[in-house]
């Protein structure tokens, strides 16, 4: 099993921030930005490439919005990023938008 499924069924700890049915959004363990959070699908998807399901991905930027709202990024701003595959730095084999704030860097 990954490891966001681990997180996901609770074998494995980690922060989280917010959840609905789709979404679970907990903290990076590396942030990268002051506040980095990942948004994890819950279902096991390898990357956005094999990503089928309409309404998973229609939520998906919804759930950012709401997230990035709940946890206060608004005034800030706020920085999406989905790695997909490994040229593109994608570690974790399982769907997962990053949502960055704070002291990011430009991409
Ligand atoms: P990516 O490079 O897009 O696959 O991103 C994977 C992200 O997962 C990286 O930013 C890691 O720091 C993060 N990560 C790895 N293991 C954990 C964990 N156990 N809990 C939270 N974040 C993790
Ligand atoms: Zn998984």
């Amino acid at each position: 099993m990954c490891i966001f499924c681990r997180i996901i069924d609770g074998s494995l700890g980690a922060t989280i921030r917010w959840q609905n049915e789709m979404w679970i959004a907990i903290d990076d363990i590396h942030p990268k930005a002051k506040t980095h959070v990942l948004l994890v699908s819950k279902t096991h998807i390898e990357s956005l490439e094999q990503a089928m399901d309409q309404a998973l991905l229609e939520s998906g930027l919804s759930t950012v919005q709401m997230v990035a709202r709940t946890l206060g990024l608004v005034e800030a701003g706020y920085k999406t990023v989905i790695n997909t595959g490994r040229g593109a730095g994608q570690i974790v084999d399982h769907l997962h938008i990053h949502l960055l704030s704070g002291n990011i860097g430009n991409v």
